[in-house]
């Protein structure tokens, strides 16, 4: 709003004429007309009219404002253009925000019947398309929380499934080992690795190193290449890769490199 711009222009004809502002007079004119026009009988109290013409406007604004109790005070004070206001000094609205809240009056100020009620539909309008997107995302939301859960629930499944297999795998070695009918160790003669002789001595980031008490040597256990490898028997199957599986922090550590357990 500036005074080559404007809100009420005195004539108006696109591109031909010099923007001039409606004149205080002027616009007595248009609406002692229009009351006219209109059939508006007002009281008379000596000299002037109890309703102001050109005050009215302003009184039924202020009134409209005043009666909302969800804009507040501050704002009703700012938008009636009040400036001697102490509050109005520490209060800080941008345009925006308080056209945020003078938007709730709109259907208030709005004179016209129809004209009301193009506006009500078109907030209706409004509400409505803000509600699906609502709906929308919160319904997206879900189906992307239900799809994580899924997934979880597949890995869990998988690694319950792997667990098993290591833990039976293990059971049934050591059977074996312990089979006094059985005249070598299973997997290889004499010299084969005994489970029960394995220890635990370290665990690092992407390996374990596991200890033979038996043969008196450490054995790295290591991630590579998608596997878990043994570096002695250069093998993914052998018993210090089981022994390794079978340490619950360990499996842990090859679950977090998405690794697949084949035993
Ligand atoms: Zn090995």
């Amino acid at each position: 709003m500036l005074p080559q711009n404007p809100v009420f222009r005195s004539t108006y004809r696109i591109g031909v004429q010099k923007v001039i502002p409606l004149s205080r007079v002027g616009a007595i004119g248009i609406i002692s007309r229009a009351i006219r026009k209109a059939g508006l009988y007002r009281n008379k109290a000596g000299n002037r009219y109890e309703i102001q013409a050109d005050h009215g406007f302003r009184k039924r604004f202020a009134t409209i404002l005043k009666l909302r109790n969800d804009i507040s005070y501050s704002v009703t004070e700012r938008l009636l253009g009040h400036k001697q206001n102490l509050d109005l000094s520490y209060f800080r609205g941008t345009r925006e925000e308080i056209f945020r809240e003078f938007r709730k009056i709109i259907l208030d100020l709005t004179v016209s019947d129809e004209e009301r009620l193009t506006l009500q539909n078109r907030l209706k309008d409004e509400k409505i398309d803000r509600l699906q997107f609502e709906k929308d995302s919160k319904i997206s939301g879900l189906e992307e929380t239900a799809k994580k859960l899924l997934e979880r629930i597949e890995a869990l499944e998988t690694e319950r499934k792997e667990t098993r297999m290591i833990n039976s795998k293990l059971k049934e070695t050591m059977n074996r080992e312990s089979d006094p009918s059985n005249p070598y160790f299973p997997d290889g003669g004499p010299f084969d690795t005994r489970l029960v002789n394995l220890e635990v001595e370290e665990i690092n980031a992407d390996s374990m190193v596991v200890y033979d008490s038996e043969f008196g040597e450490s054995i790295n256990v290591v991630l590579r290449k998608n596997q878990v490898y043994c570096t002695l028997d250069k093998s993914s199957t052998c018993k210090h890769v089981l022994f390794a599986l079978a340490n619950p922090e360990f499996y842990e550590i090859v679950k977090k490199n998405a690794i697949k357990v084949e035993v």
